[in-house]
């Protein structure tokens, strides 16, 4: 993978006291192969690799950075620059309402991404509506529908007999006497680009005052993706990229291309199927990244997000309560998986790349925590309130319930209840948790 062929690269050259010409030369070519390798398009390579040199070649010997730390700023300040180096938002302010037309291949994850950032927006205090305008495939409204039910987010009442651009314009007025300030439209797709998909879009453009055109490409169509983005934006100059399946993406060629050759900026990138995996794309970031210098800002960001605060609190009264019940072991593990999955927070946390140990060790298992939601979700609030009610035949009904083996049911009753014998041994423990006296 890039980040490991690049560690390899800067490790040689750390072990070289001065710059030459020679090692330069050699290293560089070895980072060309490696974005390449990557799937990143040739003439993007080209360039980034002429520039670097030309940058590494004329450098002063300094006495505070090492050669290959030196190297290494230079080529993390080109990825930047290649990422499109600033990180660019959605465009919020100047006309009201927004108007935001998801565009792009069919499966490249529009519909999806429309909730998501439907979510984004709601949570940042937006008022947004959802437009289906994909009237080919009756089960594309429906499907809006439903993550719209799930957001609690307005879907306009899309039919598929009227033309999109009619059912653009009627949302703009159901918004209008609404209230609702930003307004998504998700259109259809097709499995190529078409000149009547084109012309389909060209007609909203031109009857619509749109803030943003985005353009979502799925990742792992590495090279596909970035032409079919140049396409879209002749045609209808966009604003941005949305990539999405990044999590899945272990080569990153078309994040590396796609600014560079359609001048438009990334804005946000998907990473997984559930509705708060997409993220604002930061360049400076996913160079870090792609360096192994890790993503400690992605990660605190991310924490701070999710750890409610208020629910902290409650919890840690529960805890000395020791009311702790099933219903609020669920809802911890929903925090955990709110920070999205195991893997991605490991992989955000500098050096993990590097300790062997760590890398081999057992990670967490995600199966397995889906698998703990899905038994205490088989059980009854009674249950889940007072666990020693649960006896053999509940322990069988519960296991059938969530599709998992009676074993399996009593794993986890058994490490709620060590966890809750912990918890009381805590209690008669001063200073472990705050502001409790012992009761006698
Ligand atoms: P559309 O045809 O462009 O509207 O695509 P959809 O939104 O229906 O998405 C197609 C598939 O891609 C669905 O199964 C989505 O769940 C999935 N998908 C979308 N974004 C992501 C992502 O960031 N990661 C992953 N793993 N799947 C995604
Ligand atoms: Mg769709």
């Amino acid at each position: 993978n890039l980040t490991d062929r690049l560690e390899g690269v800067f490790k040689k050259l750390r072990g070289t006291g001065k710059l030459t010409e020679e090692n330069i030369k050699e290293s560089m070519q070895e980072v060309r192969m490696a974005l390449l390798e990557a799937d990143v398009n040739f003439q993007v390579v080209k360039d980034f690799i002429a520039k670097v040199s030309e940058k590494a070649v004329g450098l002063e010997v300094t006495k505070t950075l090492s050669p290959g730390q030196q190297v290494i700023k230079i080529v993390h300040d080109e990825l930047v620059e290649l990422l499109g180096g600033t990180t660019e938002q959605i465009r919020l302010d100047g006309r009201q309402p927004v108007t935001i037309m998801m565009t792009g291949l069919q499966g490249s994850g529009k519909t999806t991404t429309s909730g998501k950032l439907a979510k984004i927006l709601k949570e940042k205090g937006r008022k947004p509506y959802l437009v289906p305008a994909d009237i080919y495939r009756p089960a594309a409204i429906d499907q809006l529908q439903v993550l719209g039910e799930r957001l609690d987010i307005p879907v306009h009442p899309s039919t598929t007999d009227m033309k999109p651009v009619e059912i653009c314009r009627q949302a703009m007025t159901v918004a209008g006497q609404k209230g609702y300030d930003t307004l998504i439209f998700d259109t259809a797709g097709r499995l190529h680009v078409d000149e009547a998909l084109m012309g389909e879009l060209k007609e909203i453009q031109s009857a619509i005052q749109l803030s943003e055109i985005l353009f979502v490409a799925d990742s792992m169509t590495g090279q596909d993706a970035v032409t079919v983005a140049e396409k879209f934006n002749q045609d209808l100059e966009i604003s941005g990229v949305v990539l999405t399946k990044m999590e899945g993406d272990a080569r990153g060629g078309a994040a590396l291309s796609i600014k560079s050759v359609t001048g438009k900026p990334i804005k946000f990138v998907g990473i997984g199927e559930a509705l708060d995996a997409l993220e604002v794309f930061h360049p400076d970031r996913i160079a870090s990244r792609i360096l192994g210098m890790g993503d400690v800002l992605t990660l605190i960001e991310k924490a701070e997000a999710v750890v409610d605060k208020k629910k902290a609190e409650k919890l840690a009264k529960k805890l000395r309560q020791s009311t702790f019940t099933l219903e609020d072991f669920l809802d911890q593990i929903q925090q955990i998986k709110k920070m999205g999955s195991l893997d991605q927070i490991m992989g955000m946390i500098p050096g993990i790349n590097k300790l062997k140990q760590l890398k081999d060790a057992p990670k967490p298992d995600e199966k397995e925590l889906a698998k703990t939601e899905a038994i205490i979700r088989s059980m009854t609030k009674k249950e889940r309130q007072s666990y020693k009610i649960i006896n053999a035949s509940r322990r069988q009904r519960i296991a059938a319930g969530s599709g998992t083996t009676v074993t399996e049911v009593n794993r986890v009753i058994k490490s709620y209840s060590a966890m809750l014998k912990m918890m009381k041994k805590m209690r008669g423990k001063p200073g472990l948790v705050t502001g409790q006296k012992r009761r006698k």
